[in-house]
């Protein structure tokens, strides 16, 4: 799979990139192994029966996952829509096809207010997809058991909760506080854990139904994962009839995310890990004699086994701030795109999970050379919005 010289690119007159900012929609994702290419195109060569396809699935995500049951979807974004249907429908088809105008009585999904975050699209509006209203509880730093107690009605349908680097960091309740809140009232937890590598503590702590992207750390074609409890699995799948067929998965993709989850369990993660820490030193080292500028590893925050290195620009001492160095990389040739959402605050960070081989040393190179000379680089008012502006932008360009 690895396209040293960007033929790739080059046949499509696109232009090359190295993406060190994580697993981003807006780059492709992640990278797949040929093993699971090759099972996304042996599937695109054969007719076999969806269900019987989404019934293998469901072995395959019971024995990763530990859930009694699950299947596949479009995205994690489509998993946590179904998942909330699920929630509010049961396995009542004409209440299936309802949907989102009629949403039933249970109606409302509560949420801590730091929970509310987006992802390239608000959660809210993912749940709102439904027909059901988010009741919001708590303040974004603070929630307490009774702001969540008190929010609970006959009207819940589902209590969702977000375990990502995009929530509220402090001041949440834990997950298992609030799976015990919940269920006290009989009302099922949904957890958003696209992004984590952890397949079976959420479910482990008694999630009712848990949601990943295939797309992400598994390296799968575009994908979500929806694993739990076997009745709402079902219910979840038979949205399929209704709100969720606009979210289908193809055959080409669920063989695709069969192949890379039974993959995940037999990687060598300690060999990944050592060469993502052999690459973050290597940049470090890349950065060490340069002046405004500190480096240093730090843990992913919800504790995925991963570490970025965090690039801290003293706008004063280099000459311009960690935004316009951001961009600059970015028109290199090739592209070294950043993992920019925190420029404003004076840094940037660099994630090694998406590297191919050889592409390490091409940013250390790229690194070293384009930071040496920071008289050379020009601040653009613009520069300060990279990151935050810059999907809308893209959206404007043709
Ligand atoms: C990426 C992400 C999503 C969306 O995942 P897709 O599979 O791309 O739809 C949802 N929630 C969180 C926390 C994410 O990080």
């Amino acid at each position: 799979m690895t396209d040293p010289d960007f033929a790739w690119h080059r046949q499509h007159g696109l232009k090359p990139l190295i993406n060190v900012a994580g697993t981003m929609t807006g780059l492709g994702a992640s990278i797949t192994t040929p093993s699971v290419a090759a099972a996304t195109a042996a599937a695109m060569g054969n007719f076999v029966s969806i269900h019987e396809a989404q019934r293998l699935a469901s072995t395959v995500i019971r024995e990763a996952t530990g859930a009694e049951a699950g299947f596949l979807t479009a995205s994690a974004s489509a998993g946590i829509t179904l998942s909330v249907a699920a929630c509010m429908t049961g396995h009542d088809p004409a209440r299936v096809e309802a949907l989102p105008h009629d949403p039933g009585f249970r109606d409302e999904v509560i949420l801590q207010a730091g929970h509310l975050c987006g992802y390239g699209s608000s959660l809210e509006q993912t749940v709102r997809l439904t027909g059901a209203r988010v009741r919001r509880v708590g303040q974004s730093t603070l929630c307490m058991d009774h702001h969540i107690t008190g929010a609970l009605s006959e009207r819940t349908a589902a209590a969702v909760y977000v375990i990502s680097h995009h929530v509220v960091h402090y001041g949440q309740c834990p997950l298992d506080r609030y799976i015990d809140l919940a269920h006290t009232s009989g009302i099922p937890v949904v957890v958003d854990a696209a992004s984590e590598y952890d397949l079976r503590g959420f479910l482990a702590l008694g999630a009712d139904l848990v949601v990943y992207s295939g797309h992400k750390f598994l390296g799968g074609p575009t994908s979500g994962i929806i694993a739990g409890r076997r009745d709402l699995v079902r219910s979840a799948y038979l949205q399929n009839m209704g709100i969720g067929r606009g979210m289908k998965i193809g055959k080409e993709s669920i063989f695709g995310a069969i192949a890379a989850l039974q993959e995940w369990q037999g990687r060598d993660h300690a060999a990944i890990r050592r060469a993502e820490g052999a690459a973050l030193a290597m940049w470090k080292d890349a950065l060490a004699d340069l002046r405004g500028i500190r480096a240093r590893a730090v843990p992913d925050p919800t504790g995925n086994p991963l570490s970025r290195l965090q690039v801290e620009i003293d706008a004063k001492t280099f000459g311009v701030d960690a935004a316009t160095v951001a961009r600059i990389l970015s028109e290199h040739n090739p592209a070294i795109i950043v993992r920019n959402h925190t420029v404003e605050l004076g840094f940037f960070q660099l994630d090694p999970c998406n590297l191919q081989p050889g592409q390490d040393r091409i940013v250390a190179k790229a690194l070293h050379s384009i930071l040496s000379q920071p008289n050379t680089f020009e601040s653009r008012p613009s520069d300060r919005d990279v990151g935050r502006n810059d999907s809308v932008n893209a959206c404007m360009e043709w």
